[in-house]
């Protein structure tokens, strides 16, 4: 039955007390076992909206006996974020302590479960499974945490660190519904991604900076790749889900959106139920590395002359960035262009520029040569 669990937070000012709330439904230590997060970008509020559609339809199935596994609903991952405004600003993308970007700098453990589970392993996948998990999770154990920033990181952790399937809602500035997830993961999980009527699936690894759902998977991958077939281990699905943009904030989007997850959930196994025919994939599915930023290279106000979801080519203008105390006749808008041709399906909310931010994302139709660096913007 459901229940829900109020975790208090480190206290890191006196007097001023937060906590987690964790929905839990169906049977501690059942299998299989989801955990869903929301808004650990607390900026990201269509993620805890969409969260709350689902846990009341969760508690609903709970009481009619159809939940099969366990499910666990954080709809505020980041209460800090949530509470940082400043002169009737609200900040939830980066800690204001320690300036870190919340979803960033997660506790990769890896090397501690290869060191502990080293030899250990057998042929039978689920007893290797729960023998990593359990390393896993004794090695979040012995993480002290420095800042509330890190506390809050190991308590997400250690609640999602043994989930069969991890979904973490946000949202992009401005974009369509869009998902990261693990290359070995395509195309098993395109059952996610036509429920949820996804535009663009990018597949993505160590995109470097150690965001939430990369850092749940990544002992399990790095056991995974250690051993091989010979010591099989269940690697899990772990999902970056961008519901849309900043401003796709509704109950009917988050209602419809709770119910695409619910059907994902019947299809998994994870509810009982008929969620109906699986609606096809039309969306595109391809490396992270496809994707190129446009950037701003003069400041100025930026006018989109490409709509959000079209299909551009390269060289396309695909915005203005517009000197407005220049006239019009004295050069005062600067292009910006597409470097690759691709799906135009993210741009910046907002639309004052300053050389050097990215203003929109293209998901390209073929490699893009001579990337490097971090993957993800900041
Ligand atoms: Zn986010």
């Amino acid at each position: 039955m459901a229940e829900t669990e109020h975790h208090r937070l480190r206290e890191v000012s006196l007097g001023d007390q937060r906590s987690l709330t964790i929905h839990r439904f169906g049977q501690p230590g059942a299998r299989p076992k989801v955990y869903v997060q929301a808004g650990i970008h607390a900026n990201e509020l269509a993620a805890p909206l969409t969260a709350h559609h689902l846990a009341d339809r969760l508690k609903a199935a709970d009481e009619a006996g159809q939940v099969v596994g366990e499910i666990l609903v954080v709809p505020i991952a980041n209460p800090i974020g949530l509470s940082q405004v400043q002169s009737g600003e609200h900040f939830g993308r980066h800690d204001l302590e320690t300036g870190g970007n919340y979803n960033r700098a997660f506790f990769d453990v890896s090397e501690a479960v290869l060191q502990a589970v080293m030899g250990r392993l057998g042929s039978d996948a689920a007893e290797n499974t729960r023998s990593v998990r359990s390393a896993v999770l004794n090695a979040l154990n012995d993480v002290t945490p420095r800042f509330a920033i890190d506390d809050l990181h190991i308590e997400l952790q250690k609640r999602a660190c043994d989930a069969d399937i991890v979904l973490d809602l946000h949202t992009d500035s401005d974009a369509e519904m869009h998902l990261f997830l693990d290359p070995t993961q395509w195309p098993a999980a395109e059952d996610l991604a036509s429920e949820l009527g996804v535009e663009v699936v990018m597949l993505a690894r160590a995109s470097g900076s150690n965001p939430f759902e990369e850092t749940i998977a990544a002992p399990y991958v790095a056991v995974h790749e250690a051993h091989g077939e010979d010591h099989p281990i269940d690697v899990p699905l772990t999902v970056v889900v961008e519901l849309r943009g900043l401003a796709d904030v509704s109950d009917e989007l988050a209602g419809q959106d709770a119910d695409a997850l619910m059907r994902f959930l019947q299809r998994r196994g994870c509810l009982a139920g008929d969620p109906g025919a699986q609606p096809p994939f039309t969306g595109v599915a391809a490396p992270f590395e496809q994707t190129t930023f446009l950037w701003a290279t003069a400041p100025g106000i930026v006018a989109f002359k490409k709509p959000l979801g079209a299909m551009v080519a390269a060289g396309d203008v695909v915005a203005e960035i517009i000197d407005v105390s220049a006239m019009a006749t004295d050069g005062a808008r600067t292009p910006v262009l597409a470097e690759t041709s691709g799906k135009f399906f993210a741009r910046s909310l907002t639309k004052l520029a300053r050389p050097g931010q990215d203003i929109g994302k293209i998901f390209g139709t073929t490699p893009v040569e001579g990337r490097v660096g971090d993957l993800l913007s900041d």
